[in-house]
């Protein structure tokens, strides 16, 4: 593990240094608490710190206090060295934030012991960040495709509303919904409809913007979240979605089957959660359906597909 040694006392600096290597720590040395601050600051600093009280310009316990003030992520395990007959300024050393401290001359043994405890400290909150990280990828993520999953799109939906409302920004949703995909079912089965489902989401994700939002409404039903978008914007990006989706079949266990998807797109600024906007998306892409598929519809009427540029129906 890294740690940050700062302590201004050269000899005590370069002993402390030997001690750590040799327990196995890769070291950084800083000879004030400024260049501990700095050091501290950067993308890769150590998580274990162990800073000396008198220091010249900044001491250890206002290094201390920067740290804990500037984020709780990622943690940093702060052991403070006071020298002797400082009782009462450890109260306030710990008060800064500190997680431990000891009075120099220190013993070698104890420090190890310490360190160790601030080893297994730094080790577990790393470990509960990254299961807390985890779990909120599934509670906002669909287990089958990876997309968004809907409460996480419709939360997103709502948040856009908001931001275009405030803006006088477009703001776009379209409604995907895989054609006749009870066939894709039928022939490969419901394993491999997963799979072809997989593949289509995919498909979508590498067509959309790094700012929308592509998420699983329901069954081979999906939301895309379209930000700044007015109509003529909107259309063309779900016709590029359409595209992107038919424009090879998909391969499954040997056999391959041709997709496509209906999309329906309605352009506003919306109101409340923004549920006005799929309810009109939802009723373009019935009329997506009804007018043969692998199309797109614009809320109120527009065709957006050249027929000419359209796949053969599934
Ligand atoms: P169309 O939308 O073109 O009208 O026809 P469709 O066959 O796609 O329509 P429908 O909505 O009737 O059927 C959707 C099918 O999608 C039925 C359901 O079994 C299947 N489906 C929904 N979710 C999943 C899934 O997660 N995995 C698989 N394999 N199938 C799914
Ligand atoms: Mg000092
Ligand atoms: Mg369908
Ligand atoms: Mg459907």
């Amino acid at each position: 593990m890294r740690i940050l040694v700062a302590e201004d006392e050269p000899v005590s600096r370069l002993r402390l240094k030997a001690q750590l290597v040799k327990w196995g720590y890769d070291v950084v040395l800083a000879k004030d608490g400024a260049e501990a601050w700095a050091i501290l600051g950067r993308d890769d600093a150590p998580r274990l710190a162990i800073l000396d009280w008198m220091m010249p310009g900044m001491d250890g316990p206002e290094v201390c206090a920067r740290i804990r003030e500037k984020a709780a992520e990622p943690y940093v395990y702060v052991l403070l060295l006071t020298g002797k007959g400082e009782k009462d300024d450890v109260v306030a050393g710990l008060d800064a934030g500190a997680d431990d401290y000891l009075t120099k001359p220190f013993d070698a043994r104890e420090l190890e012991v310490r360190l160790r405890a601030g080893c297994r400290i730094v080790t577990l909150q790393a470990e509960l960040v990254t299961a807390r990280e985890a779990l909120r990828f599934e509670a906002t993520h669909d287990v089958l495709t990876s997309a968004y999953n809907r409460a996480a799109a419709m939360k997103t939906l709502a948040r856009e509303v908001a931001r275009s409302n405030r803006s006088s920004e477009p703001l776009a949703v379209a409604m995907i919904d895989v054609d006749h995909f009870k066939r894709v079912n039928d022939t490969l089965g419901h394993q491999g409809g997963d799979e072809v489902l997989r593949e289509i989401v995919r498909r979508l994700e590498g067509a959309i913007r790094p700012y929308d939002t592509l998420g699983r409404y329901g069954g081979e039903e999906l939301i895309a979240i379209l930000p700044g978008c007015d109509a003529r914007a909107a259309a063309s990006a779900a016709e590029r979605l359409r595209a992107r989706v038919g424009h090879a079949p998909v391969v499954f266990d040997g056999a391959t089957i041709e997709v496509t998807c209906s999309i329906g797109v309605a352009v506003g600024q919306g109101c409340g959660d923004g549920t006005d906007l799929v309810a009109a998306a939802d009723a373009a892409l019935y009329a997506a359906k009804r007018a043969g598929r692998n199309r797109v519809e614009l809320a109120g009427g527009a065709a957006v597909t050249d027929a000419s540029t359209r796949a053969p129906a599934a």
